[in-house]
């Protein structure tokens, strides 16, 4: 597709991000940030923190990258972290599965959820070839393939370890300290901004699917029948759903709603997981996303992850040139517009999966203890064998058998009814005369219980956002009559502020003023470019590229005559300039930046997560009247 070459090929000349390592012929699936790409990428982790970490009250926290093997047995990701890879007997090229009969079969949108043995079968159906050497792949197995990278932790065989293929499992592992940390109070959320891998069968896309990707993660730990999220401050957000059941339904559509009127209709069953979209929805907006080229996207049932009750996706449709109509049914009078969506985002209602697994295996307890408003007075099974009985009876398993039959009585005290009761010791069956197991109800005073909280995760990918916001932003337009390539980042997320340039390199007063200016808008705190080489033009047009949302052009100009040293101040997107009062110009970046004349920077300053779609179609408006635009 011309558009996401184009992209790739500005990203690589102008250092967002190229191939790793390609000085040795390239590792697919592993890119690098180039200087641009960093800074982009720190801005959006440094806006996710500030959404996600301190407006919602949450801790952030860093757990390493490797992690031994029983947290992924207790996971689950040992047994179902699994892709579907069949393998070319021609060229041994490897390919996902269900990724060749998505791409060949029309109608068929998720192929993962059909399972191993039907995607072998439609493989053959459909005649399906290798896509590298063109053989026919219908005898070719398919098998699941485990994403997970394993290493040795220590010399000489060491232990198995693996690196972390999500964030999450760093911040679960942790819970019986975090819950301290906590107070023991529920509901508290965990975050974490780091990488995370698994080796992918078949990387596409540049940095959409790569095996090494940072995630921003959010555990949100709650008690399921007392916490409820502040929907209140969600409610009239509009979104885009495309829930399950349209997405089965042949004439199925996108549902434009509000997140209020979602839950009341239950489109999003959990409160918890529809909160979280809603303060998406706000995020994602406010770091530049298009939001017509932006929906939730629910998982079919076959599609959710091991651990996921339910589980919706946030997509961006990326590649696709101009403005994406809204329909997911394609009618005639909404043609969509040529693009692929990509998942960037999961909000997953985990349920109790993840912390009573980690309670099962480890010797920790992965509980809180939820006090009652009062003491409550309750009936308790009890035993206490007799052990005179029981040592000559059982011998060495006579400490066994007693603890078999404390079991027995809190699981099923009935069995105590009759006057023999049997108990299973390592397979064996043991019987024992009730009189002897000295059974009793007792009556016990309790202050609370110890319950699993539930989890509530919304898991971001920084890479798939960057990749979004540098497709969205991508634009084209003439200016002097020569086409240009800019990038209409956000400026908050932009990798840099502002560029300063001297017209010329060769005027002295022209260029300590210009340094002047650079070194003030540094000690503002902004991040500065200075440029002095080439024409002007082109170092406009090398800071397009890049996204600078301004340039400040210092002249002859501005520094003859009577009146005070003025300079020129370009905005991007309209290529619109004014002359200004040097001694100005901190003030009115400061003021831009900053919103006061339409660019907003974060949300923070205006209502969250409450902009109705008009709003949005005016907000990266900063075009004042009085500038002069060369646009044509
Ligand atoms: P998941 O745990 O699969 O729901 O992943 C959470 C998020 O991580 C996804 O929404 C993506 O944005 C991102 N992600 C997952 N796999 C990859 C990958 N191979 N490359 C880049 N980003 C990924």
């Amino acid at each position: 597709m011309a558009r996401q070459q184009d992209l790739t090929e500005l990203a690589k000349r102008r250092g967002f991000f190229f191939g790793s390592n390609e000085a040795y012929g390239g590792t697919a699936g592993f890119y690098t940030f180039g200087p641009e790409g960093a800074a982009l990428k720190r801005n959006v982790e440094a806006a996710w923190r500030e959404e996600f970490t301190h407006r919602l009250g949450n801790e952030e926290i860093e757990a390493p990258t490797v992690m031994p093997e029983p947290v992924f047995e207790a996971s689950g990701h040992l047994d179902g972290f699994d892709d579907m890879l069949i393998e070319c007997a021609e060229c041994g090229e490897s390919h996902r599965a269900d990724h060749l009969i998505e791409d060949a079969v029309a109608d068929i949108e998720d192929a993962e959820a059909l399972g191993v043995d039907t995607v072998e079968e439609l493989i053959g159906d459909h005649d399906l070839t290798c896509p590298t050497c063109g053989t026919a792949l219908a005898d070719e197995p398919v098998e699941d393939f485990n994403l997970m990278f394993e290493t040795s932790i220590g010399p000489g065989s060491g232990q198995p370890g693996y690196l972390r293929p999500e964030t999450a499992q760093g911040i679960f592992v942790e819970f019986p300290r975090l819950k301290e940390y906590a107070r023991g109070q529920l509901p508290f959320g965990v975050t974490q901004i780091g990488p995370a891998y698994r080796n992918e069968i078949s990387p596409r896309r540049g940095i959409v699917r790569v095996r090494e990707f940072t995630q921003a993660e959010l555990e949100q730990f709650i008690d399921p029948e007392e916490d409820e999220p502040p929907l209140d401050d969600v409610e009239d957000v509009e979104v885009t759903l495309y829930p399950a059941t349209e997405q089965n339904a042949d004439d199925g559509d996108y549902i434009e709603t509000t997140i209020g009127d979602a839950v009341e209709k239950e489109i999003i069953e959990s409160p918890w997981v529809a909160y979280f979209l809603g303060v998406a929805q706000g995020w994602y907006e406010a770091v530049g996303v298009d939001m017509d080229r932006f929906r939730f996207r629910q998982h079919l049932s076959g599609e959710r992850a091991h651990y996921a009750a339910d589980c919706w996706d946030a997509e961006s449709e990326v590649g696709a040139a101009g403005t994406a109509a809204r329909s997911a049914s394609g009618d005639e009078e909404e043609p969509r517009a040529e693009g692929n969506w990509i998942e960037i985002a999961g909000f997953a209602y985990r349920g109790d999966y993840d912390l009573q697994k980690h309670g099962e295996h480890s010797e920790d307890r992965f509980t809180v203890f939820k006090r009652y408003d009062e003491d409550r007075t309750v009936e308790r099974a009890t035993v206490d064998p007799d052990m005179s009985a029981l040592g000559p009876a059982f011998g060495d398993a006579a400490g066994d058998v007693a603890d078999a039959l404390e079991t027995l009585a809190e699981e099923d005290p009935d069995a105590f009814d009759s006057d023999e009761v049997t108990v299973e010791v390592g397979g064996e069956k043991h019987t024992v005369d009730t009189d002897v197991a000295n059974f009793a109800i007792e009556e016990q005073t309790e202050a609370g219980e110890h319950i699993t909280p539930h989890v509530v995760e919304p898991s971001f990918g920084v890479g798939r956002t960057v990749y979004t916001l540098l497709d969205h932003g991508y634009s084209e337009d003439t200016v002097d009559t020569e086409t240009r390539t800019y990038l209409s980042l956000d400026p908050e997320i932009a990798p840099t502020d502002v560029a300063v340039f001297p017209l010329v390199s060769n005027e002295d007063e022209l260029l300590a003023v210009a340094d002047g200016v650079a070194d003030a808008l540094r000690d503002a705190g902004l991040a500065v470019t200075y440029d002095e080489s080439g024409s002007i033009g082109r170092r406009y047009r090398r800071q397009d590229e890049v996204g600078t949302p301004f340039c400040v052009t210092v002249d002859q100009d501005g520094l003859e005559g009577d009146d005070e040293t003025s300079v020129t101040l370009r905005e991007r997107d309209s290529a619109a300039q004014i002359r200004l009062p040097v001694d100005e110009v901190v003030g009115e970046l400061d003021a831009l930046l900053a919103g006061e004349r339409g660019v907003r920077r974060h949300s923070r300053d205006v209502p969250h997560c409450r902009h109705r779609r008009d709003d949005r179609m005016n907000r990266r408006q900063p075009w004042q009247p009085g500038w002069a635009t060369p646009r044509s």
